[in-house]
């Protein structure tokens, strides 16, 4: 899949997405994320990309047409339109849900906004949906984007190595995960739980699965519909 980000902070997204697992990902092309600077596209000759909002009120907001033109550029050669993610407190909460729906798409386009927020008319021209990571406000749509490029990038057949699977992992299937060990089997005085060394496969899915419906019902369990 291909995931590119529109954003005033190109570097703050590259870094995060240059490191680590997603970052292996792109350099064996397992994932194509490309970062983009709205700035580049604004016809300003002082580079501006934002204004002061009609009917008043404190802050800044940034402009359609720098965004507009963003969009066409990097999207010109595309076969179709892609699916457009504005990242916004405004937007549905982010799900593991939605990280599966949305790493099942060949292209999204994944817009930041910054200062009050972007100008209407940009989302009701370009975007598909409203994403936001929680009930709070950040400074910018880059974090938000990040989190939820990672979780959807991660997904992503053949990002994790053959010995990771996300299958059994937390929201997955809605449950939360069992409790993980590792070595030494003892440690400051406390065993890891006899049941994981026993070698008996069938057991162990049975703890784990016990396991699992426990801290569920202990920490969310509105996950249990409880
Ligand atoms: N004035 C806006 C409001 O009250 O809804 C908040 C703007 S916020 C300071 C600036 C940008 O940060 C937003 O345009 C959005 O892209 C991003 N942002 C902030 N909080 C977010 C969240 N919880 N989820 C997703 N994006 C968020």
């Amino acid at each position: 899949m291909r995931i590119d980000i529109a954003t005033l902070f190109p570097e703050m997204c590259e870094t995060v997405m240059g490191e680590s697992i997603v970052g292996r990902a792109r350099r064996a092309n397992m994932i194509e994320i490309h970062c983009h600077q709205i700035r580049d596209y604004t016809l300003d000759k002082h580079r501006r990309v934002d204004d002061s909002p009609y009917g008043g009120g404190k802050g800044m907001v940034m402009q359609c047409d720098p965004i507009y033109r963003c969009f066409n550029a990097v999207t010109a050669s595309f076969p179709e339109k892609p699916h457009v993610i504005y990242m916004s407190p405004k937007g549905k909460v982010f799900t593991q849900a939605d990280a599966v729906r949305l790493s099942e798409m060949p292209r999204l386009f994944v817009l930041c906004g910054h200062y009050e927020g972007v100008d209407q008319r940009i989302i009701d021209r370009i975007v598909d949906e409203e994403i936001s990571i929680g009930d709070y406000v950040l400074t910018g749509g880059e974090l938000p984007a990040l989190v939820m490029c990672d979780a959807i990038a991660r997904i992503c057949p053949g990002v994790l190595a053959a010995d990771e699977c996300f299958m059994d992992e937390s929201h997955y299937s809605g449950l939360l995960e069992y409790p993980q060990y590792t070595r030494p089997e003892v440690w400051e005085g406390m065993e890891v739980p006899a049941v994981l060394l026993s070698g008996d496969h069938k057991k162990v899915e049975e703890y784990r699965h016990s396991e699992s419906l426990r801290l569920t019902r202990e920490k969310r369990p509105d996950l249990l519909g409880l």
